[in-house]
């Protein structure tokens, strides 16, 4: 629902709003936010906001550095904290050029661009339930991050009195007072680490929610001494954190397109071939996906992260899952993607290749029930299962040369984020590690 102007009025009244955040996010998947009073409301109705892009990582050098904050009404909500400094309601934002026109380097709009395309080509919506996994550190006596763990709990286990329970609780009524649809929120396979899922909706609203998601996580795992961490791989030996992507395309009249009740699977040839879409784009999505040099150490055999390209009904292991459930719950389930990603680019991509099986008849290719993790290589080349990218390096040479996935962003964040990424990874590799130490400065 859109908010008319008389209503956000009123609702700033009624739940005595002081402040206004307007949110939006970076080329990384930073959130991005400019807090104003809330006399400022008008200004921002009106599309008047202005701040220096410059400064914002990926978007414009100085001297086009202008731009605007024009926010969406339909994202408009309270958080349900913060009334002894005064309320806070939020709201997502879109940047605009002087011009009027949306800015391309915006991830927001570049994937209402991509789901634009989606609905020329007959369909209503593209539906994403994300799974985001995330850990509790402790903090120290001057509030700084540690790694030390609080619990030693497996997945779903539960303990009486534990803050990180409690704290894992508030996170839930947070999001429920806010709106959100919370389906389960449990404890993850290592110490320390929980999920909470909630229910899928359009993939624009999803996006937003992740956002949303993580700035509450964090707020509210302060509040308990915690740091809550979404890199994806904290420590070695345990499971990483992933954000799986359930997905589904629905029909102009509402029905689920990758459902069919007369396939011997119940899945439409438009499940296929998206299926065959994100097969053949899974290298170079994933450099998106899987975006930061520490993703790869959780893309690693042996703790429930896919290592290969392939996809399964039966097995849970593999790159892409098709959960049982059948009807409005159809849906494909990609597990590779983890919050680290920047939750626009990362949609605009999967759907991009998924359009693209459409567009092209690409066949489902890949499909594996046995367990690839006991094959050898030689059974895995025999089947024609490919490895996903060992390194950020790779994913990125992989992503150079697929153009239908270089598309999904569009000229200008592919090159702000080919530029970041090149970057990024140049300064890992000149870093000499503790593991090069220990491992060869006595040897030789
Ligand atoms: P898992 O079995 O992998 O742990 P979860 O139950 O944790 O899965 O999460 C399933 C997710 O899939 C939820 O976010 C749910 O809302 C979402 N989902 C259900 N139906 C659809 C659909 N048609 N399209 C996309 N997502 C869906
Ligand atoms: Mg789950
Ligand atoms: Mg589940
Ligand atoms: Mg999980
Ligand atoms: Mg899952």
């Amino acid at each position: 629902h859109v908010f008319t102007k008389d209503e956000v009025r009123q609702m700033v009244k009624d739940e005595d709003i002081h402040f206004l955040r307007v949110m939006f996010t970076d080329l990384l998947g930073t959130i991005k936010s400019v807090d104003l009073p809330v006399s400022q409301l008008d200004k921002l109705m009106d599309n008047k906001i202005m701040f220096d892009g410059s400064s914002i990582d990926g978007f414009v050098r100085i001297e086009e550095s202008d731009m605007y904050l024009y926010p969406d009404m339909s994202t408009w909500l309270a958080f349900p904290w913060g009334a002894e400094h005064g309320k806070v309601a939020r709201v997502i934002c879109s940047v605009y050029k002087t011009d009027g026109t949306p800015f391309e380097g915006d991830p927001r709009n570049n994937l209402k661009r991509v789901l634009e395309d989606m609905r020329k080509m007959g369909f209503k919506d593209f539906n994403i339930g994300p799974e985001p996994e995330f850990f509790l550190f402790k903090t120290d006596e001057k509030g700084n991050p540690t790694t030390n763990l609080n619990d030693k709990e497996n997945y779903f286990d539960m303990e009486p009195a534990d803050p990180g329970e409690d704290c894992r609780r508030d996170i839930v009524l947070a999001l429920e007072k806010m709106g959100f649809d919370v389906e389960a929120a449990h404890h993850e396979v290592a110490p320390g680490q929980h999920e909470v899922d909630f229910k899928y909706s359009d993939a624009l609203e999803a996006a937003d929610n992740i956002q949303t998601f993580k700035f509450v996580v964090k707020t509210i795992a302060k509040k308990y001494g915690f740091h809550a961490t979404f890199m994806p791989k904290p420590l070695s030996g345990i499971n990483g954190s992933g954000m799986h992507l359930n997905m589904s395309l629905f029909s102009q009249d509402g029905s689920n397109a990758f459902f069919d009740e007369n396939d011997k699977d119940k899945l439409s040839a438009t499940a296929y071939h998206f299926l065959g879409g994100l097969m053949k784009h899974a290298r170079s999505y994933t450099a998106i996906c899987n975006p930061i040099v520490n993703s790869y150490k959780r893309l690693v055999p042996g703790y429930e992260a896919p290592v290969y390209v392939a996809w399964s009904t039966s097995n849970r292991s593999p790159l892409v899952r098709i959960p049982s459930d059948r009807g409005m719950g159809t849906r494909l389930e990609l597990r590779s993607a983890d919050p680290s990603a920047n939750p626009y680019l990362a949609i605009a991509a999967v759907l991009e290749a998924g359009l693209d099986g459409l567009r092209n008849n690409l066949p489902p290719i890949h499909n594996v029930d046995e367990n690839i993790y006991t094959m050898t290589k030689g059974e895995r080349a025999e089947k024609d299962i490919r490895d996903l990218p060992d390194t950020l390096h790779n994913a990125l040479k992989s992503l150079a040369a697929d153009e239908v996935i270089k598309s999904s962003m569009g000229e200008h964040l592919y090159n702000s984020f080919m530029e970041a990424k090149t970057r990024e990874y140049a300064s890992y590799r000149q870093h000499v590690s503790d593991w090069e130490r220990q491992h060869y400065l006595e040897q030789y």
